[in-house]
């Protein structure tokens, strides 16, 4: 479930087909969630294929998700890491983490994965002083847009080199692309957006896979 429009329905229903089947527990979790307020927020199967094989090519053992809705980008990260992998998942949501935390549960990955309910940029200010510097291997960022940057420079700072950033919805449906849309949620994206693609403290490349997903590895 993806807000993509950038390619034909027969091609987005072939990337999902190809994904591979649901487990039973994630056929569980996307009938739950499409019975929240807000169904189209989860990512496709075929980005939680995708953020899983960046995960395992990372090696990651310590990641961060900022913004967990109903878990399912959780149950992808946290699955694709080894056993005494760490997930540190931020929400402010009681209600959708409550379903997140279930699933983990079932899945077996509930020791992986830490959740902070708090506004994320108050957790990853702990994280900076609480954690070792620099530790971290990976970082998903798929929450409210307005605060993608602050995320964004707290995420970089918690990264070892050579760590990567993905940021969700990069291409917001297609809207960062149309001057004519100045809603603050477009005009935060697309002003990330600008400014990682010419941050020469990470090589960035912007993807267009699902509602787009924007890469940043930081440089040494
Ligand atoms: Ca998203």
């Amino acid at each position: 479930m993806t807000r993509s429009s950038f390619i034909t329905d027969d091609v987005r229903r072939y990337l999902l087909d190809t994904a591979g089947l649901d487990s039973e527990l994630v056929q569980e979790l996307r009938a739950e969630t499409l019975n929240t307020e807000y169904p189209g927020m989860q990512i496709g199967r075929d980005q939680g294929r995708f953020l899983a094989l960046l995960v395992e090519l990372l090696g990651a053992t310590k990641a961060i998700e900022v913004g967990v809705f109903t878990g399912y980008s959780s149950l992808c990260i946290a699955g694709a890491m080894p056993e005494h992998g760490r997930l540190i998942a931020c929400d402010v949501s009681e209600e959708w983490t409550s379903i997140a935390r279930r699933y983990w549960e079932r899945a077996g990955l509930a020791q992986r994965i830490e959740l902070r309910l708090a506004p994320a940029l108050t957790t990853l200010d702990q994280l900076i002083t609480s954690e070792p510097r620099e530790s971290f291997d990976f970082c998903f960022i798929d929450a409210d847009k307005q605060n993608y940057d602050g995320y964004y420079e707290r995420c970089l700072q918690l990264l070892r080199p050579g760590g990567l950033i993905a940021v969700d919805n990069a291409l917001w449906g297609g809207r960062v692309a149309r001057a004519e849309d100045q809603s603050l949620d477009t005009l935060a994206i697309r002003a990330l957006n600008a400014k990682v693609l010419a941050d020469e403290r990470v090589t960035a490349s912007l993807v267009p896979m699902g509602d787009g997903v924007l890469l940043a590895r930081k440089r040494g």
